[in-house]
């Protein structure tokens, strides 16, 4: 249910920003410390966008990797899975430098279409 709680998030921030104007594409940065599966994200935002302004809108995931430091002897790395344990002096303290985010980089709205009725 993860995903189903950030893609409702998402849609409320798209929909703050579309102001009433359909969405075509949400490009979305992710870090990979979310553990955030992106088929899992794209089939929520389907069923919460349904019915609204941003039904059938394309969600563009951008992973970022995730980077670690360690305070202790500077280590850095780039962990596969969420560990905070400094690989190589074991007692570090661990800061993240990124695989954090989670953020809506920017919406494709569509444009004010011609108004095609009679005046
Ligand atoms: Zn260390």
């Amino acid at each position: 249910m993860h995903e189903m709680a950030l893609s409702s998030a998402v849609a409320a921030t798209v929909e703050k920003h579309a102001k009433g104007r359909p969405v075509k594409v949400v490009n979305l940065t992710i870090g990979k410390l979310r553990q955030v599966v992106p088929d899992s994200l794209l089939f929520y935002f389907d069923i919460v966008t349904r019915d609204t302004l941003m039904q059938g809108a394309q969600l563009k995931i951008e992973i970022v990797p995730a980077r670690l430091h360690c305070t202790g002897c500077g280590e850095r790395w780039e962990p596969d899975f969420p560990t905070f344990r400094c690989p190589a002096c074991v007692t570090g303290v661990v800061e993240v430098l990124s695989g954090e985010e989670f953020q809506v980089e920017s919406i494709e709205v569509e444009e004010d279409e011609v108004c095609t009725a009679p005046k």
